[in-house]
């Protein structure tokens, strides 16, 4: 069943923010917090719910902190715990917390049918085409061909970047991950969204705000605004 409006919560400290708009139109899932350390998506989503960010179309569903103990130790994954962008699509029935989180977005993902699917993360590795794989500033995508957003959305963020600021595609799928089951599950759009941990934690905040920002308004979530 799709989740009612309002905010719902998988745990006590993982709530789930479910906007609908007046008109109708598509539902896009926008997470941040996976991996415990990479905080700038995490604040950019508390700064847009903050703004009262809401859709003009269809329905909106921000999640800030996908693993709210990892993030609590500021660490990838919770303290002995596993990695959960590689535990996707999970078990329900799993000994591990994070194998039955997994599964739970899984269902969440498959009764909403999204659109558009964004996970939001941050790399220690500044993006070098020869270095695989480095990661910031990239939109990450696992399928072939490369959605036509994510040109879309690069040009738009190169167009206010600096040169070592600069946003490039690439391709990198991971058959465990959120984005890539997700998509191979439900045909949705599913873009993983990295920015360089070397620059200061503003900025980093201010692009992962801005590239929500554009991703909502090209999937039809937030037009006009
Ligand atoms: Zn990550």
């Amino acid at each position: 069943m799709p989740l009612p409006s309002g905010i719902t919560y998988f745990t006590p400290t993982l709530p789930l923010y479910v906007f609908d708009a007046p008109r109708p139109g598509p539902t896009a899932i926008v997470q941040a917090g996976i991996h415990g350390d990479e905080v700038a998506g995490v604040h950019a989503l508390a700064e847009l719910l903050e703004r009262e960010l809401r859709p003009t179309h269809g329905r909106l569903v921000v999640i800030p902190v996908m693993n709210p103990a990892a993030y609590r130790a500021r660490e990838r994954m919770a303290p002995g715990g596993l990695d959960l962008n590689r535990c996707f699509p999970g078990d329900r029935d799993a000994p591990e917390p994070e194998r039955r989180l997994a599964r739970r977005f899984m269902d969440l993902v498959l009764d909403e049918a999204p659109a558009l699917v964004v996970t939001l993360h941050e790399s220690k590795k500044r993006y070098d085409p020869a270095v695989v794989p480095s990661f910031g500033q990239t939109i990450v995508y696992g399928v072939d061909p490369r959605p036509a957003i994510v040109d879309r959305t690069i040009d738009a963020m190169n167009q206010t970047a600096t040169d070592e600021e600069r946003w490039a595609p690439q391709y990198y799928p991971v058959a465990t991950s959120s984005t890539e089951v997700i998509v191979e599950a439900t045909g949705c759009i599913g873009l993983c969204i990295e920015t360089w941990m070397g620059f200061a934690e503003r900025r980093r905040i201010d692009m992962q705000r801005q590239v929500v920002e554009l991703l909502l308004a090209d999937v039809g979530v937030r037009c006009g605004v």
